[in-house]
């Protein structure tokens, strides 16, 4: 069996990619957006890889793993009532 693992702890996933298009009409460039557990608490968005304009953007928990999903959840209902 061929595994793909990039990191140190395979069993815990520290990074998840998300896929975005850059939101700009003239760009729509692909890009996929490393994230860590803690930036992914944080995200707000991305500069795109091509045009290197910011975007705007949020996450939902759906896109990262189910033992993620309690701390994001959590974490964004914090900045919600802040
Ligand atoms: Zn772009």
């Amino acid at each position: 069996m061929k595994k793909r693992v990039r990191l140190e702890f395979p069993r815990e996933t520290l990074l998840v990619e998300i896929e975005r298009y850059c939101s700009f009409p003239d760009c729509r460039w692909r890009n996929f957006v490393g994230l860590t557990k803690s930036e992914a608490i944080e995200y707000r968005g991305f500069d795109c890889a091509k045009c290197e304009r910011w975007n705007d953007d949020t996450a939902d928990p759906v896109e990262f793993p189910e033992s993620w999903r309690d701390e994001l959840l959590l974490s964004r209902d914090n900045l919600a009532s802040n």
